[in-house]
């Protein structure tokens, strides 16, 4: 199956969160010191992966339901160009603007417009990950315009100035004590006497956003998903921020990467029966809020659909690849991973962390842009088991680690072993080798094991040690033997 939207381009450098300032052993190496991070993480991901199984269990056809959401998004992929067309269609039928974003600036001119031609100065967001991966917030402030995220683990983030660390939970990194001092600090209007107590601090919040929601004359909000045959946008949600903001302001701007779409109502039935069990732990979400274009004096009458690209149209070139975009964000992979459990989001470097974010983000940005991604994992195949749409992660690292090796030209490590090769092709070069070996038993002779060689030996060093040559080689102690 083949599927052609155009030239495919990468998400271009420079803007938006997609790539880290280091690479990811680097930053790794640091997080795993953050012992508070890690306590933080263990809590939460068990807690997370416990509510999951639980429900999970309780669908005696889960398997077929993961069958069908993996059957729908392929087949939904081969046929984006024309199920896109047809949701343009519908949306501006029913009253609804549609915008094609090519990339990250594409569409952030795009909603800072938008929002000029409103005549307003602040927005308020549900939470999205497509905006943070464009850059959203960071772009509308160099205009002038404030953008209030009014998801309370997002709220945290961005009062705290922070980065999200998880896809559903941002602000999984941080505990309530944590939370209680960014409120006091930077939260308006935040009780002096405020305490970690979670109904407090949900209060706190509570009448910080409220005034929000009343004053703002634009949202901007992501979807979960897009119905092509009706026009139709959902966003689901715990909170009922979304349902205020999709509701209350009189503008509403939806940023959408263009793999979000389902064909039918019907194919909805599937997701929403997949995505609550397996992000929260819940049979269905609180707030599942659908839109069709504009109703006459009902809600938002003003209806903009940003559709991003941003280097998805490269992702849908690669076949192997393209299963990245079938996922629904519900971050179960992140929760059964246990290289994200030890390191957290934030040594990802891009807003898409753990498993789907190691296989996402290097497509997205091209794989050169995020080469350490790919070996973040050790291949256990948990984020398979636990994906709801079957979305074959281990294979896509493998692949990309491919891509990778195949772009970089030869390693240090393929060059050793070609050299390794041809010292253990010859007799005579092969016990030249052991003479050469025995010099190590130098180096190792305090701890009799060898933890520091030079560059470029010290790749291995680095992280394990190598064991002191013995003093006599097998060949040698085979001679005397039959001597
Ligand atoms: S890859 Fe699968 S498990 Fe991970 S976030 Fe996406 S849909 Fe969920």
């Amino acid at each position: 199956m083949t599927t052609f939207l155009g030239m495919p381009a990468v998400a271009p450098r420079g803007v938006g969160q997609l790539r880290g300032d280091e690479p990811f052993p680097v930053a790794a190496r640091r997080e795993l010191g953050n012992e508070q991070l890690r306590r933080n993480l263990g809590h939460a991901t068990r807690t997370i992966r416990a509510k999951r199984a639980a429900v999970v269990g309780e669908v005696p056809d889960w398997e077929e339901l993961r069958l069908a959401g993996e059957a729908l998004k392929a087949a939904t992929m081969a046929r984006l160009p024309e199920l896109l067309v047809q949701l343009e269609e519908q949306v501006t039928a029913r009253g609804g603007h549609v915008h094609w974003a090519r990339d990250a600036n594409e569409a952030n001119a795009i909603v800072a417009g938008l929002v000029r031609a409103a005549g307003a100065d602040e927005v308020v967001k549900v939470k999205s990950m497509a905006t943070q991966e464009i850059g959203l917030n960071e772009a509308l402030q160099a205009q002038g315009i404030a953008a209030w995220e009014t998801d309370l683990a997002e709220l945290i983030v961005q009062l705290g100035h922070d980065k999200p660390s998880h896809i559903l939970v941002p602000a999984i990194h941080r505990n309530r004590t944590e939370i209680r001092d960014i409120f006091l600090a930077s939260m308006e209007g935040a009780p002096a006497d405020l305490t970690d107590e979670p109904r407090q601090l949900a209060m706190a919040a509570r009448s910080h956003l409220r005034r929000k929601f009343l004053s703002a004359k634009v949202a901007v909000s992501g979807a979960n998903f897009a119905v092509a045959e009706t026009g139709t946008l959902a966003v689901v949600e715990s909170e009922g921020n979304g349902r205020m903001c999709l509701t209350l302001p009189p503008t509403l701007i939806t940023v959408m990467g263009i793999e979000k779409l389902v064909p039918t109502w019907t194919d909805l039935e599937v997701f929403l029966q997949l995505l609550p069990r397996s992000s929260t732990g819940e049979r269905m979400n609180p707030y599942t809020s659908l839109w069709t274009g504009v109703t006459p004096g009902d809600g938002p009458q003003d209806f903009h659909l940003v559709l991003l690209d941003n280097g998805r149209t490269a992702v849908l070139a690669d076949e192997v690849g393209r299963s990245a975009l079938h996922c629904i964000r519900c971050s179960a992979c992140l929760n059964v991973c246990p290289v994200y459990e030890r390191t957290g989001g934030h040594a990802y470097g891009s807003v898409y962390p753990g498993p789907i974010g190691a296989v996402l983000s290097p497509q997205l940005t091209g794989v050169e842009d995020n080469a350490s991604l790919p070996y973040a994992s050790s291949l256990c195949g948990a984020c398979f088991d636990a994906c709801p749409v079957r979305i074959d992660i281990p294979s896509l690292l493998v692949h990309l680690r491919a891509k990778h090796v195949e772009a970089a030209g030869p390693s240090a490590e393929a060059i050793s072993m070609a050299a390794v090769a041809w010292v253990m092709a010859g007799a005579t070069r092969f016990r030249g080798g052991e003479r050469l070996m025995r010099l190590g038993r130098l180096l190792g002779r305090r701890r009799d094991r060898i933890s520091a060689l030079p560059p470029p030996l010290s790749a291995w060093t680095a992280s394990r040690d190598l064991p002191r040559p013995p003093a006599q080689s097998f060949r040698e102690w085979w001679a005397n033997r039959n001597a």
